[in-house]
């Protein structure tokens, strides 16, 4: 049975009556509001009211400070609407083009769960392969990298998103990011398997910043990198297990 055929109908009319270009920007900035702005601003809010029952869950338990919350929204916003504003203006300039494949045609469930695994192992060895590069070179960790770095020990959900805009466009700005845009672009991988496939990893990037544990570990302890950044460069493990940078421990 067609995984989508009951979506099928719906997603063709949307097709029908609007423009490929602005579904694209549209779903884009839905999931990024979905998958980044919405978890953040949860974690933001429990930082900012710190509730008795949350701090047991927060490792390390201090809360960062007000000012500190602030530049993280800040940076993180304006991050985000760099990418919405260029976006627009990408598609505004290529049109009718598109960046992402945007066919009325749904995948059948069978392709999209190929191009799924498709777009997240090519993401993924180049996330390693870029993230390393920003760490071993001097200049590249200094000028870009090393602002998301300075995040200090208390960083929140939202810093996921707290660096120089170049980061945002190589790795965090997801679907808009290099490790996503250029597999779904080789694969020709349908735009809504790239949007899940983007809410996901920024679910699950907002949670491993947020500094609250989910039995004592993150869905993936991004926080090792962040005490030892020549550990744990993959946005999850398998890149690091295959490269020996993998660490269990904080
Ligand atoms: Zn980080
Ligand atoms: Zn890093």
């Amino acid at each position: 049975m067609d995984f989508f055929s009951e979506f099928q109908p719906a997603w063709r009319s949307l097709c029908l009556t609007y423009d490929p270009s602005l579904i694209e920007w549209t779903t884009v900035c839905v999931s990024q509001l979905v998958g980044f702005l919405l978890p953040g601003l949860v974690f933001f809010m429990l930082d900012l009211l710190q509730p008795k029952w949350a701090k047991p869950w927060r490792k390390p338990a201090q809360f960062p400070t007000h000012l500190k919350l602030w530049k993280m929204v800040q940076c993180s916003i304006r991050n985000m609407l760099t990418g919405w504003i260029l976006h627009g203006l990408y598609l505004w300039w290529a049109y009718p083009r598109t960046l992402f494949v945007v066919d009325s045609q749904l995948p059948t469930w069978k392709l999209a769960v190929g191009q799924y695994i498709g777009v997240f192992l090519l993401g993924e060895g180049l996330f390693y392969v870029f993230h390393r590069m920003m760490h071993e070179n001097r200049w590249l960790y200094l000028k870009i990298h090393s602002i998301h770095h300075g995040t200090g020990v208390a960083p929140t959900g939202m810093s996921v998103w707290y660096g120089h805009v170049v980061d945002h466009f190589v790795f965090n700005g997801l679907p808009l990011a290099l490790v996503t845009l250029l597999p779904a672009m080789v694969l020709q991988a349908h735009i809504l398997v790239v949007e899940a496939l983007s809410v996901l990893a920024l679910v699950s990037g907002v949670v491993s910043h947020s500094g609250y544990y989910y039995r004592e570990k993150t869905v993936y302890d991004h926080w090792a990198h962040h005490e030892n950044s020549s550990k744990n460069l993959g946005a999850y493990a398998m890149m690091d297990l295959l490269f020996n940078s993998y660490t269990a421990s904080r």
